[in-house]
């Protein structure tokens, strides 16, 4: 089982050196960067659901049949299996339902992408979560890494949150084009919701301090720093009177 964790740390890796490769030169496909006329589509709701939902059962099942924790799941081991399901129901089952334009599609090959990227994400974050020695102690929790992990992780989460709200409430009106986002980290940068996102996978690779952790970080910034530098470019392109002062993705930076 070792061995299939490490093979799926480097597919990973893999995974997102191509989507690095990729995205640079063409934004992923979907959302304002969608191909025109692109075949082979499904409904952008049970899109996300479906491509995220290896998360909840990939990671499940691995952590509690197929490569439990040897001593029995720790208070630590449990919690993080908490927080790694609040995320995905979230994401994989809220945010599409709160979605207001329910008849974007979504293409199928990026569905198949982020169904198997998912389902081994999923597997190789629940084994190391169930074998990581740090994890299997309850002096984890006042572990300085650990606090400001779940600091840095809320931080993140609330800025995509409120990030998701704003963009989600620029088409309340029965709107379907595209608005300039305002408030919040929109404030600062194009790509707020993805900031948000970065900051909260940062502050949990940290609460878990397990490669497979960090391997997820790389890979989320490998596929939403591009995203965001698309959007920035198109925005600009698009709106004129779009705020100068205004980054990409992070902060004053970029
Ligand atoms: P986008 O910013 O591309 O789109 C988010 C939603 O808001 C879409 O429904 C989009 O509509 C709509 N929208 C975006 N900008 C505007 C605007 N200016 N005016 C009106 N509506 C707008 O984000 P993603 O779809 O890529 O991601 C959604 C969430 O999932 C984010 O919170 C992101 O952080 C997270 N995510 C996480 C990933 C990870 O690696 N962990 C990977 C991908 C996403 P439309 O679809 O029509 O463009």
């Amino acid at each position: 089982m070792e061995m299939l964790y490490h093979a799926a740390l480097v597919i990973i890796v893999l995974m997102g050196l191509g989507t690095l490769a990729t995205t640079l030169r063409q934004a992923g496909p979907y959302g304002r960067h969608m191909t025109p006329g692109q075949r082979f589509t499904m409904k952008a709701r049970p899109a996300w659901l479906l491509f995220e939902s290896p998360q909840w059962f990939s990671f499940a099942l691995t952590f509690w049949l197929v490569a439990p924790p040897l001593a029995g799941p720790s208070g630590v081991m449990l919690f993080l299996f908490g927080l790694w399901q609040a995320h995905y129901v979230y994401r994989g089952l809220i945010y599409p339902w709160r979605m207001r334009d329910t008849h974007r599609q979504f293409p199928l090959i990026a569905v198949v992408m982020g169904f198997l990227f998912n389902l081994l994400n999923g597997f190789a974050n629940a084994y190391a979560v169930g074998h990581a020695d740090h994890l299997m102690t309850a002096d984890w929790f006042t572990d300085p890494r650990f606090m400001a992990g779940l600091a840095i992780a809320v931080a993140g989460w609330l800025v995509n949150f409120q990030a998701d709200t704003i963009l989600i409430n620029l088409r309340a009106d029965g709107f379907t084009s595209y608005r300039i986002p305002h408030g919040g980290a929109f404030r600062w940068v194009s790509a707020a919701n993805y900031f948000g996102e970065i900051v909260w996978w940062c502050g949990v690779g940290l609460m878990l301090w397990t490669l497979a952790g960090a391997v997820f970080v790389f890979f989320t910034l490998a596929n939403l720093m591009p995203r965001a530098l698309a959007h920035h470019r198109w925005y600009r392109e698009h709106f004129p009177d779009y705020p100068k002062s205004r980054r990409a993705v992070i902060p004053g930076l970029l």
